[in-house]
């Protein structure tokens, strides 16, 4: 199976400095196949990840994290930024539109969670079911409502730091070469999660960096 971590945060998002470049470089060094860059709000990372990553293995999918009003959004195989702030009907529309993959982000999380009442009257393409920045009950939770909604899974790491490359990843079957058969394997159904949840050390960081980085925004969220 290809190892895929569909969910990584560069400069281009407020609350990481990561290079994309290095972000590239680490992927590969650590045996991953293919990887997003969804940055909040914006396609930079990706556009960058698909410039630089011509020189390099990997898949890159382009995606973003929009920030809806009830919450995350991932949206894959974009060509433009979906705007923030609409409902997450809109935004899904919105993403579909374009002829993107439209994924529900960790969704039990606080604050940034959609929730299960939004995703139980919204058209998503999938739910993210692995999260390694959720805690493991968080994401069981998600596995159980993938099941019952009948919709399929995606996975990724959701990292700010190198060092969280990878920790999630949903694997496809071996032979797919480019984004769009990434998204039409996830949309059959064929992608498999494995890798971690966030345990009790990692959470106590966690939520130190995000009361944190909240002050420093000034009492906003992302
Ligand atoms: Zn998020
Ligand atoms: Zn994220």
């Amino acid at each position: 199976m290809l190892r895929l971590d569909l969910h990584t945060h560069s400069r281009y998002s407020p609350d990481s400095s990561l290079d994309v470049k290095e972000m590239l470089t680490t992927a590969v060094a650590r045996g991953i196949h293919g990887i997003s860059i969804t940055d909040h709000n914006t396609l930079k990372g990706s556009v960058r990840a698909l410039e630089l990553g011509r020189d390099t293995s990997l898949i890159v999918v382009r995606g973003m994290e929009v920030s809806a009003r009830d919450g995350h959004i991932l949206g894959y195989g974009l060509e433009e930024d979906v705007p923030s702030g609409l409902t997450a009907g809109e935004t899904v529309d919105r993403i579909v539109d374009q002829g993107g993959f439209a994924v529900a982000a960790h969704p039990y999380r606080f604050w940034s969670g959609l929730g299960e009442d939004v995703i139980r009257v919204t058209p998503f393409q999938a739910l993210e079911v692995l999260n390694s920045r959720s805690v493991a009950s968080h994401n069981q939770r998600v596995e159980r409502l993938a099941q019952e909604l009948g919709l399929p899974a995606t996975g990724g790491s959701d990292a700010h730091r190198l060092s969280d490359l990878g920790r999630a990843l949903v694997l496809v079957p071996e032979g797919i070469e480019s984004e769009e058969e990434v998204l039409l394997a996830l949309q059959k159904g064929l992608g498999r999660t494995a890798g971690t949840s966030r345990g009790s050390a990692r959470t106590a960081r966690y939520v130190a960096k995000s009361v944190r980085e909240w002050v420093v925004r000034g009492f906003k969220r992302i």
